[in-house]
């Protein structure tokens, strides 16, 4: 019953903006460290939650310990775009799509083939050096043979081009989004419980038609929305098409 309703929105409007949480890369086999619990014990000195570790201090502080978890947790080399990727890729060649705009640092949207992408957490694929701002691809990381990756032209740390905890989001891609999401005619939300900032705080601004919420849970927005679905986001999607 939802499931045609969404069919027939999606026919319907051309300014579609999709918001997506960490569940739309969980089908790539790509695990959502927020909703993992527990602590991991850093070298010997004592135990951190992810949280932590991903944090700005730990990284200044435990810059090697930082690394040691981004390198292991953090990044997927071989993850592919699964079903959700490639359906809403289509969509946008379809001129349904208008933007999407991601919380994963992953970049399968773009290895699906969308184009107009707001990573509000940054991306693993770009890196720069925090002396001299060179810019790094993935493999750079990877391929380091030092577990802190360092500057060919000048020695300094390459980081990730990803926010840490205690770190703000970049300004340009934040505002960018909110002008999306502020136009948009119908917004589909796929993936996240909207419980974590600032998915929570995005919604609100928009202002259109249609809200869907896609999502295997129940989230406190499901009384607004006009189809709530609670099924996995490649499958509702690449139904649709
Ligand atoms: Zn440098």
């Amino acid at each position: 019953m939802n499931k045609d309703s969404l069919k027939k929105i999606i026919s319907q409007s051309n300014n579609i903006v999709f918001f997506g949480g960490a569940g739309v890369s969980t089908e790539s086999s790509i695990p959502d460290f927020r909703s993992t619990t527990g602590l991991y014990t850093i070298s010997n000195k004592g135990s951190y939650s992810p949280e932590e570790i991903l944090s700005y201090t730990f990284f200044i502080n435990h810059t090697e310990d930082f690394f040691k978890f981004y390198k292991e947790k953090m990044i997927y080399p071989y993850a592919k775009p699964n079903a959700a990727h490639y359906a809403l890729a289509e969509l946008e060649k379809n001129g349904k799509i208008q933007a999407i705009i991601t919380q994963n640092i992953d970049g399968l949207h773009q290895m699906a083939g969308s184009k107009n992408v707001f990573e509000l957490h940054g991306s693993v694929h770009r890196n720069y050096c925090i002396k001299c701002g060179e810019h790094y691809d993935l493999n750079f990381i990877l391929e380091s043979n030092e577990i802190v990756p360092k500057c060919t032209k000048c020695q300094g740390i390459v980081r990730p081009n990803v926010t840490l905890y205690e770190e703000s989001l970049d300004n340009h891609v934040l505002e960018e989004s909110l002008e999306y999401i502020s136009k948009a005619e119908t917004l589909i939300v796929g993936g996240t419980s909207l419980v974590v900032y600032p998915a929570a705080s995005l919604i609100r601004y928009f202002k259109g038609k249609n809200l869907i919420l896609i999502n295997k849970s129940a989230t406190q927005y499901d009384n607004i929305a006009n189809i709530v679905i609670n099924d996995s986001v490649g499958k509702v999607l690449s139904n649709i098409l």
